[in-house]
């Protein structure tokens, strides 16, 4: 085992929001930190968030966190464990304030409070007219928050490995995790991070679908290391299409342009989304816009000479609120489309967005497993927080804003709940050798040389049969075949080879590996999707159109072989009482 070796007290997988906020408060109580990214940590995804986060500071409309919870609890489609749900929005003014102590610039009122807008799915007094609850800095909301966090942790002295591609958790024969093996992106040498408690905050797994808003980064690789490790993806079936990606190219149109008054309209000039969602339109939940769209399409009723998109006004807005409230999108629209929304319409589609299954935790960020297929249990030293988590807030569906909030929330939580499991396990575990060379075997088979396919084309192909057989509206004939099609690509895998000259930088080895990552994330997907017959929140069967609260109001968890279990979505609140299921209505 000739590996070169560091110990920390905590490693942490990952510089996005939800890392870089664990980070921060492991280091300010003194602990020893490595935070592993695969990229620099300001270019993780969290940069990319545009329209703001969540939490009722009552600063433009009344508002408070019970609202805010029962917002959660129903666009979640009653999947979503009330108790997390509740910790979070009650927690949520208190993360902002810390964000705004530690120097994001947030946009302000006139009065110098923090700006909020209007986002979907949000209400005042369970259910009633629109709330105004996302707190913004224009629409670069998460640009703000990552460079703060970083900042901070640079401040703080977080030790960062960066450039540094984490290849393998380190799980010994009783089940504890002791660090990672992770590899230096430069110069292909693996290291291993020894640890007494590891976080994994990797964030989503948008590259599974070829039409996404996500960065080409977000892989999924900390879920698929935790499936390896032995723990299952939870509710992987529940993936979310934003409603208004660019047309046929899949960048992000923020939310926050419908918050600010844009709306939605087909080849008619119809404003559609009045007919689907009578009351909330525009800001109705997200699953139900992006069917609303998929829906028009379909019928025929889209824009273009393909009719396959429709279209976002947001220039009845005038030039002064474009350029003041959404500057970024107008940039994207130029750039991207040449067209200037402050004058003409946008065309959009839906696109693959956020990842609201993961690895199963609680609402301390502890990971959960089923032991030896009994009752699930916390996996000693082993947490995660952020997208790549399944807490679960989101349940079928997440709310616009809510995703920050998660992040930030958790990412706090999981830290703290380390600190104290760092006071009572003061020493390294030893670190038997069967284990890490497992890990050093996974990194292995990518030496090998030969003929074969190349990686980077079942890559695409993976892709493109995600979004085929996996998207917006889904049924049993078109998952199978999706199943069927996974499957053969993942025999493919395991013969195809990364070339020559390609392994100079090791960048093709960081493919090939996440490949891997996505290929075991593809499986479980489908596999869970196929699994669940009814529609509820992100999921839509047209064989089954209804929610089944009777049979389905439980949880996928989806182990690395393709065995599924269930467990019960956790129904009761901390301290408020249940919100139970009832029709979705916006
Ligand atoms: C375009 C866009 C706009 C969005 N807008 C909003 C919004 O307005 N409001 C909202 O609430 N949410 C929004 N979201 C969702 C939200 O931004 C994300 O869910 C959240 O930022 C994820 O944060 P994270 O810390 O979990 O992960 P990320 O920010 O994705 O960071 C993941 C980190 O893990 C590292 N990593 C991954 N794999 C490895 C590996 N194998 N080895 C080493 N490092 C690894 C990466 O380098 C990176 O540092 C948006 C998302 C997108 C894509």
């Amino acid at each position: 085992m000739n590996v070169e070796r560091r110990k920390f007290d905590a490693l942490i997988i990952g510089a996005g929001g939800g890392g870089l906020r664990a980070a921060l408060q492991l280091a300010r109580a003194d602990a020893q930190v490595a935070v592993v990214s695969k990229v620099f940590p300001t270019r993780s995804h969290t940069v990319a968030a545009q329209g703001g986060v969540n939490a009722a500071l009552a600063n433009v409309l009344p508002d408070n966190w019970h609202w805010h919870m029962f917002d959660t609890v129903k666009g979640s489609d009653y999947l979503g464990d009330q108790d997390a749900i509740e910790y979070m929005c009650r927690a949520a003014p208190k993360a902002v304030y810390e964000l705004e102590h530690a120097g994001v610039p947030f946009s302000r009122l006139e009065n110098g409070r923090i700006y909020q807008r209007a986002f979907g799915g949000q209400s005042q007094d369970f259910g009633g007219e629109q709330a105004a609850r996302t707190c913004a800095a224009a629409d670069r909301t998460g640009h703000a928050i990552l460079h703060t966090l970083y900042q901070q942790n640079i401040r703080a002295r977080t030790h960062f490995f960066d450039e540094y591609f984490a290849i393998d958790l380190i799980r010994d024969r009783e089940g504890y995790v002791l660090g990672a093996l992770v590899m230096s992106i430069e110069s292909g040498e693996c290291l291993l991070i020894e640890a007494k408690a590891t976080l994994i905050a990797t964030g989503g797994a948008g590259q599974l679908f070829r039409t996404c808003t996500n960065a080409l980064i977000n892989t999924g690789d900390g879920i698929a290391m935790a499936m390896r490790a032995g723990v299952p993806a939870q509710d992987m079936e529940f993936f979310q299409f934003h409603p208004t990606g660019i047309a046929g190219k899949g960048m992000l149109i923020t939310e926050g342009a419908r918050g600010e008054g844009g709306y939605l309209i087909n080849r008619e000039g119809e404003r559609f989304m009045e007919r689907y969602a009578p009351h909330a339109r525009d800001l109705a939940s997200r699953d139900v816009v992006a069917r609303a769209i998929a829906t028009e399409v379909r019928e025929g009723r889209g824009c273009g000479p393909e009719g396959d998109h429709v279209l976002l006004k947001v220039d009845h807005l005038g030039e002064e609120v474009v350029a003041k409230r959404l500057p970024g999108i107008r940039e994207l629209a130029l750039t991207f489309l040449h067209i200037d929304p402050a004058k003409e319409p946008i065309p959009v589609y839906p696109t693959a967005h956020y990842t609201m299954g993961g690895i199963p935790t609680n609402r301390f960020g502890q990971v959960v497993a089923p032991v030896r297929h009994g009752p699930e249990e916390p996996v000693p030293g082993l947490y995660a927080a952020g997208e790549c988590a399944c807490v679960s807030v989101h349940g079928a569906n997440r709310l616009g804003g809510n995703s920050l909030l998660d992040i930030i929330v958790f990412g706090r939580a999981a830290a703290r709940h380390i600190v104290g499991f760092l006071q009572e396990n003061r020493y390294h575990r030893p670190l038997e050798r069967e284990s890490v060379e497992r890990a050093l075997e996974h990194r292995a088979r990518w030496d090998r040389k030969g003929k074969g396919e190349p990686v980077a084309e079942i890559r695409r192909e993976l892709r493109k049969v995600m979004e085929e057989h996996c998207g917006v509206f889904r049924d049993q004939q078109v998952l199978s075949e999706g199943l069927d099609k996974v499957k053969a690509l993942a025999e493919r895998l395991q013969e195809a080879v990364i070339s020559d000259h390609s392994r100079i930088f090791n960048t093709a080895r960081v493919e090939a590996m996440e490949t891997e990552n996505l290929m075991d994330l593809a499986l479980a997907t489908v596999t869970s999707a196929l699994a669940r017959t009814e529609s509820r929140g992100a999921h839509s069967r047209i064989d089954f159109p209804e929610r089944d609260d009777e049979n389905w109001m439980k949880h996928t968890l989806c182990f690395a072989d393709g065995r599924l279990d269930y467990k019960p979505v956790r129904t009761r609140p901390l301290t408020v009482d249940p919100f139970p299921p009832k029709p979705r209505v916006y």
